[in-house]
């Protein structure tokens, strides 16, 4: 295994501290291999899929090994389900999938990420996992099945090293999108929960502010985008929205890191029917929004504001976030039940904590 591990390099990305080595695995036997040698000197592991999470999920907290998953990316293809390996790319068709796709892998998503494009129609990620394999803290290669999944979903590898995943898929239907402009925030929010309510179901739907419109599609107003699956019987009038979907890298995560990379960035999900307040009432702090629609009557709101005072500023008057992108515990952004799922596990098999060790607050 010494020579899977090599030097550490282009890891200026990851926060925190640098880890010691970097393992490059090929296959599960890899993986085992490294896990069981980490075990033996007692040091701490932190898994890598395409290193985007937005939530401060690689954060070397303690040095020790990282192992980079993106020499395991197999995709087999089933009727309505893939099998992946866990460093895999989304090159299929996913039902739901992180707007930073390009970069993000399957297994990643998976373990860092939550909901993304197509989670109107078929909610958060981890729900379209049916089953994972992984290999867990006392160095066993498990296979979670059904509600299991969720001792390794948004887990961040504090529960075991995924390594592969059977993943629904969407059937092979185009995508139609539309763009519907308003000149009012207070037009825009009526008409998107309006929507929300009575339209048969949108594969997915976007609110933004006019900062984001002008710099992605223009013109410099706010814009709702509507995306659908083509039988679906769903009309909307609106521009032409080809364009739009080609770009749907643009969006939410795509939308920060390509325009707003100097803004400070956070996350809230309120009820549907309490953003619209919100979003009047934070306009004294100037933020660009974008909002984004899942199946849970929520609005998943991504303010962006420049210099982290006016962020302070902006999170004092919001309060706590029941989704919290900054905090590096992965407690601030679960629900108890799938919280207490991994804590469980956590206490049985890793009493040591070095699985992405500092992640989970007990
Ligand atoms: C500013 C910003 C905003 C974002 N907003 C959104 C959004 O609204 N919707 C959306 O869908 N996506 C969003 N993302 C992207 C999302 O966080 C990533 O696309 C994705 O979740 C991370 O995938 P990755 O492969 O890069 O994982 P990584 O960043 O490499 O890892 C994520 C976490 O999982 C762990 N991990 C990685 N691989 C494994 C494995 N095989 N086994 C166990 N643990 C593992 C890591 O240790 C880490 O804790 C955003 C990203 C940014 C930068």
């Amino acid at each position: 295994m010494e020579d899977r591990l090599s030097a550490v390099k282009g890891l200026d990305k990851e926060v925190g501290k640098l880890p010691d080595v970097v393992a490059y695995p090929r296959s599960e036997e890899d993986v085992v291999k490294i896990v069981e040698v980490a075990l033996q000197e007692h040091v701490p592991l932190v898994p890598r899929g395409g290193g985007v999470s937005s939530a401060r999920g690689i954060y070397v907290t303690l040095g020790g090994v990282m192992i980079d998953m993106r020499n395991m990316d197999k995709i087999e293809s089933r009727k309505m389900e893939v099998i992946v390996d866990a460093g895999a790319r989304y090159k299929f068709n996913a039902r739901v999938y992180p707007t930073l796709w390009k970069y993000a892998t399957v297994g990643g998503n998976f373990c860092g990420g939550s909901w993304g494009i197509g989670s109107l129609e078929y909610g958060i990620s981890w729900d379209q996992v049916t089953e994972v394999r992984m290999v867990n803290p006392k160095g066993k290669l498990v296979t979670l099945r059904g509600g299991d999944v969720k001792v390794a979903a948004h887990a961040e590898g504090t529960t075991g090293i995924v390594t592969k995943l059977r993943v629904m898929t969407r059937e092979n239907l185009p995508i139609e999108s539309r763009v519907v402009t308003f000149n009012e925030f207070k037009e825009a929010s009526s008409f998107t929960v309006k929507l929300y309510e009575e339209l048969p179901p949108l594969y997915h739907m976007v609110l933004r502010s006019p900062e984001i419109s002008r710099m992605t599609v223009g013109p410099e107003k706010w814009h709702l985008v509507l995306a659908w699956e083509k039988d679906k019987d769903v009309d909307v009038k609106g521009s032409d929205g080809t364009f739009l979907w080609e770009n749907r890298d643009r969006f939410f995560a795509g939308a920060y890191r390509e325009n707003f990379e100097s803004y400070d960035y956070t996350t809230y999900h309120l009820p549907l029917r309490e953003f619209s307040g919100v979003v009047m009432e934070s306009s004294k702090f100037d933020p660009v929004i974008e909002v984004e629609f899942a199946n849970d009557f929520k609005a998943h709101l991504d303010f962006m504001v420049r210099g982290r005072e006016t962020m302070e500023s902006l999170k004092r008057f919001l309060g706590k976030s029941t989704f919290d992108v900054d905090d590096v515990y992965l407690n601030s952004r679960l629900s108890r039940d799938h919280l207490q799922k991994i804590l469980w596990y956590k206490r049985a098999y890793d009493k040591e904590d070095l699985f992405n060790p500092g992640k989970v607050k007990f």
